[in-house]
């Protein structure tokens, strides 16, 4: 007899290495925003004061800078040209707040010079919402009353996920880049400093490859489940 997805024992087999991958992942943010958060910047810059000095040269002047609530929530908007700053970063003087800082600008400059993997990213948010819920339901269905056509097309709907979370590592890594261009182009940060910005900027990567990992061992799962559906018949 099958379980049903994430109550099945084997799931957690096929999902435990991206599993551990987002722990660690986790951690290692965690761990560079505890630790280059506390160090204060040569500069003694604020999140806030790097946004300032950086969005205006960079033709960016549209874009407004608001708070947001909670640690690590920053943000920038393609939509509204918002850059969400959390008060740790925006009112801190600290390493990670010019990481994260730059890095969001680096975001808000992939909107301003329409970077395709930006624009693609957003265009299929609506469908991967949609499959998010709509690809289980029909894949579950179509294995429980033997429509395998039902169960692939499940799966099809389903793999509009994993090709966000594709999507999303080269629309981060470039972000990334660009913002520790800016911090070295606005002479922002020391050598030392910029090595830690870019530790803090590594870890949040990781958990982005973290999250595909994830996607594609449902995938695999799910794939798994229907042919050992097929060879049971
Ligand atoms: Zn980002």
């Amino acid at each position: 007899m099958y379980g049903f997805g994430y109550f099945n024992p084997s799931y957690f087999i096929f999902i435990l290495p991206a599993l551990l991958l987002a722990f660690y992942a986790q951690f290692k943010v965690k761990s560079a925003y505890a630790k280059w958060g506390q160090i204060r910047n040569e500069r003694n810059l604020t999140g806030m004061d790097a946004a300032r000095i950086i969005l205006g040269p960079e033709g960016l002047g549209d874009v407004q800078v608001e708070g947001v609530a909670g640690q690590l929530t920053d943000n920038y908007d393609p939509r509204t040209k918002i850059l969400h700053l959390s008060q740790g970063v925006a009112q801190q003087p600290s390493v990670a707040a010019l990481a994260v800082t730059a890095h969001e600008i680096g975001h808000a400059l992939q909107d301003h010079t329409n970077f395709a993997p930006l624009r693609l990213r957003g265009a299929i948010v609506p469908a991967v919402q949609v499959s998010a819920w709509v690809a289980p339901i029909m894949f579950f269905i179509g294995l429980i009353f033997n429509f395998a056509g039902l169960a692939w097309l499940g799966i099809i709907l389903f793999s509009a996920g994993a090709v966000f979370a594709l999507i999303t590592l080269p629309v981060e890594l470039d972000a990334s880049r660009r913002g520790l261009h800016l911090l070295q182009t606005y002479n922002l940060t020391d050598g030392r400093e910029l090595a830690g910005a870019k530790s803090v900027l590594s870890a949040a990567a990781l958990t982005y490859v973290a999250a595909l990992a994830q996607t594609l061992a449902t995938l695999l799962y799910y794939v798994s489940l229907l042919g050992g559906f097929g060879r049971r018949r």
